[in-house]
């Protein structure tokens, strides 16, 4: 007897969207989130891309705190390129966003329990039969037939399950972001900094979140992260560059810019999100990606429910369809990230240089990836591979 077809730990992104495509096609589906709101704290910097978020649901303006239509990148000589975005895309609220994903799966069925802590899991057999949770303090049990782990980047119920969920260090970036008022940018442009100035083996972001107000952070690669602290260098950034700006909030976080895990199943458990570790390793964004995972798991979820083998090897269609809508080209975003890393100060200056030669009304990520390529032959080369399979 189980109480529920489904169990989904985790209420961001991915989580919502695996309960909403698991409740809509029929399971009884219930989704635990430890803290006591959907969709907070935020740790993230909200950037997203209006094509990455449609392909899921309809953006609601009252999601959008800023709508993105020009770039700017600086490189550690402060050589200043920007462009108009082909591309729209927006900062969006996410603790507004999560809620509504949440809502939207409630509305399909799905149940959620906030405060519910799992910190264990029900194993039989080899096989997950369920979880085991904390609810204001009450130890409690549930079983289900399946469940998808989408408990983020710090991802415990994983490597409960056995699975192996390390990240090595050149494949995390340590963030670091404060919510600032105060401050007048341009609330149509993101604006990024290159450069072991300014986060060494990442980058450091300004995103516009309307009202006088924006998302500064930074991340710092794990393997640099003994040398630099990421909390310093964005301190002494905001000191040179915002000096007024008040702070809101400050969060922290890491960003797993790695492959996406090897093993996305075992008997009766799928990860997904940053659990699996399906951000976009270039540009560290996991919010689409999630969606995109948590949706797949949710369907995948339900068919092996259907044909009863919840077994790993049932479950084979899920990294199987993941691998095909985004997968692979995850996989060759992570070949271009480490290629992108060994960029040296120097290349980045003489890559800013040559961009900011052509006129700007030309300028585009194309054109960019172009010059880099340039200066770079082995990103083409790692591009080629990846892409064309040569
Ligand atoms: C500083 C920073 C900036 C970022 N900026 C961007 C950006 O601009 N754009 C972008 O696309 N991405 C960005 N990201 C990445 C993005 O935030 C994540 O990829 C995205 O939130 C992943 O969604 P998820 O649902 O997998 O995980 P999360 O959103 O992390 O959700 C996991 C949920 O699981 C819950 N949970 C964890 N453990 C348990 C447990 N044991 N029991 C119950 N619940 C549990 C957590 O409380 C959380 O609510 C950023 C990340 C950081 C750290």
């Amino acid at each position: 007897m189980t109480d529920y077809d489904v169990i989904v730990v985790g209420g961001g992104p991915a989580g919502s969207m695996a309960a909403y495509s698991a409740a809509s096609k029929g399971a009884k589906t219930i989704m635990l989130e430890k803290d006591r709101d959907i969709g907070y704290p935020v740790r993230c910097g909200e950037a997203v891309s209006d094509t990455g978020l449609r392909q899921f649901v309809e953006p609601k303006p009252e999601w959008i705190a800023a709508t993105i239509k020009k770039i700017r990148m600086r490189s550690p000589d402060n050589t200043i390129i920007d462009f108009k975005s082909l591309m729209a895309g927006y900062v969006l609220h996410r603790r507004i966003f999560d809620y509504a994903l949440a809502n939207r799966a409630s509305q399909v069925g799905a149940e959620i329990q906030t405060r519910a802590y799992v910190d264990g899991l029900i194993v039989e057999d080899d096989i997950v039969k369920g979880v085991k949770y904390q609810y204001m303090g009450e130890k409690r049990t549930l079983k289900a037939k399946i469940v998808i782990a989408a408990d983020g980047v710090e991802s415990r119920i994983g490597r409960m399950a056995g699975i192996r969920t390390a990240i090595k260090l050149h494949d995390i970036e340590s963030g670091y972001q404060v919510t600032v008022g105060n401050i007048d940018i341009d609330q149509e442009m993101i604006d990024f900094y290159v450069g072991k100035n300014w986060a060494p083996g990442g980058y450091l972001w300004v995103f516009p979140k309307g009202d006088r107000m924006a998302n500064i952070g930074l991340g710092v690669v794990g393997s640099k992260a003994k040398d630099y602290n990421s909390h310093d260098l964005l301190h002494k950034f905001l000191k040179e560059h915002y000096p007024q700006a008040a702070m809101l909030t400050s969060v922290c976080g890491g960003v797993p810019v790695a492959h996406t895990l090897k093993q996305i199943t075992g008997n009766g458990i799928m990860l997904t999100g940053d659990a699996a570790r399906m951000v976009n390793p270039v540009s560290g964004g996991g919010i689409v990606s999630g969606m995109h995972g948590g949706k797949i798991a949710g369907e995948v979820a339900m068919e092996a429910i259907a044909v009863g083998d919840v077994s790993s090897k049932g479950l084979a269609e899920y990294p199987k369809r993941w691998r095909k809508a985004g997968g692979k080209n995850h996989e060759a975003l992570h070949r271009i990230s480490t290629s992108i890393k060994d960029i040296t100060d120097d290349e980045l200056n003489r890559i800013a240089l040559r961009v900011s030669k052509i006129p700007r009304e030309e300028r585009s990520v194309l054109k960019i990836f172009t010059v880099v390529a340039k200066e770079k032959p082995k990103i083409l080369l790692d591009v080629t591979r990846a892409f064309v399979g040569a």
